[in-house]
């Protein structure tokens, strides 16, 4: 860490909690300063003192064709010269919607917002309105953003802060937010049991990646998907990182099962702030100004966003390959890891090594791992060039940009920190 980052970081604090708009960027798991990024390029992202890093961070996801993807930054510099936004409708906004829908042609339609967050919080509010029916269960170490109903044991940034549950979030506003246990189907099965009737829906990361990645056990999306059925309650998966990432049609492409709501953010938006959530007609004409249920945006469908998002998803629609190679490339950092008696689980192109023995399946297991230890490893692999989420409780991003030469650094930083 440099001086200009260190004097950058002391500046920002004296008009920025913590000095930092988004609480993980401020490194305070890992008792280090946080790099301050002067611009970033493919696999690399670059500080303000002049290092250069191997970027497993990708902007925490949307980053999966490499940073200043040149096609996408073409677009939106051309888009920029058409005016930043309208608030009102362009035809690129059904452009990109008809791209998502590609993506989950079980789907009719989408909503374009501005978070995921807004995408999570939206799609719970339409499958309220939907059911008529006011619980939803969520799961103890998922992450679905920072709206007050869902900051109830996540995972992410609480997570890593060991502060699961938000101060200032009213006790009311979290009473119909149920607890599960992620790949434990009694748990799921006990409060369907004891809440007969009134649960609008489930809501899951499909893969769980905001406690490290935990992939779900065989059967338990299967037995999600039938228990929402049997129970008239929606599953809503949220593919905030899975989408667009595990395959064109993310997790329920990979693990062929059709939820009833999916909300996108991340990668859909190429690097902007977008996000969305898509549906059946049946359950988004619930959304006004068809139905009853509100839900606006001063710059939803902005089209500078959507200009991004559409050059990135063509780029991915286009070359399925992509899929392929990132998927490869992460199995032999996995493989890495391994060979040095690491845990470590991978869905595709995500990744995330475990400091602690013995298997991760489930949040408890998660709440096992060394963070020290952790933190020691995190700060060797900076040391080494190679820049990791600074925390044990996210995912490593795997992008199409990065190369044998990437790997190869990469494969001798982990030998060097481990
Ligand atoms: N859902 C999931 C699964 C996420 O990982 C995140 C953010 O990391 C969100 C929702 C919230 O998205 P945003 O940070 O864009 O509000």
């Amino acid at each position: 860490m440099g001086n200009k980052s260190e004097t950058l970081f002391d500046d920002a604090k004296t008009v920025i909690p913590g000095g930092v708009n988004s609480p993980v960027r401020a490194f305070r798991a890992v008792d280090r300063n946080p790099l301050f990024i002067n611009h970033a390029k493919g696999s690399h992202i670059f500080d303000e003192d002049g290092g250069e890093y191997i970027d497993y961070v990708c902007s925490w996801g949307p980053m999966i064709l490499g940073h200043a993807y040149q096609p996408v930054i073409d677009a939106v510099k051309a888009a920029c010269e058409n005016g930043l936004s309208y608030g009102a409708p362009t035809e690129k906004e059904t452009v990109l919607a008809k791209l998502i829908l590609e993506a989950v042609p079980f789907m009719d339609k989408v909503r374009l917002v501005n978070s995921g967050t807004e995408a999570v919080m939206s799609a719970i509010r339409v499958a309220r309105g939907y059911t008529k029916r006011d619980k939803i269960i969520k799961f103890r170490g998922n992450y679905h953003g920072h709206s007050d109903g869902l900051l109830v044991t996540a995972g992410s940034g609480l997570l890593t802060e060991s502060n699961p549950d938000s101060a200032g979030v009213p006790k009311g506003y979290t009473a119909t937010t149920l607890l599960a246990d992620y790949n434990d189907k009694a748990s799921v099965e006990a409060l369907f049991e004891a809440n007969k009737g009134q649960i609008a829906a489930v809501i899951v990361e499909p893969v769980s990646a905001n406690m490290g990645v935990v992939p779900p056990n065989e059967g338990f999306l299967e037995f999600l998907r039938q228990i929402t059925k049997d129970n008239g309650s929606l599953l809503i998966f949220d593919e905030v990182i899975t989408g667009f990432r595990l395959a064109y049609g993310g997790a329920s492409e990979y693990y062929g099962i059709q939820p009833d709501m999916i909300t996108f953010g991340k990668i859909v938006g190429g690097g902007m702030p977008l996000a969305a959530y898509v549906a059946t007609s049946e359950i988004m004409d619930v959304v006004a100004p068809v139905g009853s249920v509100y839900q606006a945006g001063t710059l939803s469908g902005n089209p500078i966003a959507v200009t991004a998002g559409i050059e990135q998803l063509k780029a991915l629609k286009n070359d399925k390959d992509i899929y392929i190679r990132i998927d490869e490339f992460a199995s032999k950092l996995e493989a890495a890891y391994r060979e040095l008696g690491v845990t470590v689980n991978r869905v595709g192109s995500l990744l995330s090594p475990f400091f602690t023995d013995g298997e991760v399946t489930s949040y408890s297991d998660v709440l096992k791992c060394d963070t020290k230890k952790f933190a020691a490893y995190f700060r060797k692999m900076l040391d080494n060039g190679v820049y990791v989420a600074p925390s044990q409780f996210e995912a490593m991003f795997v992008s199409d940009a990065h190369s044998q030469d990437d790997l190869d650094k990469t494969i001798k930083a982990i030998k060097n920190s481990i």
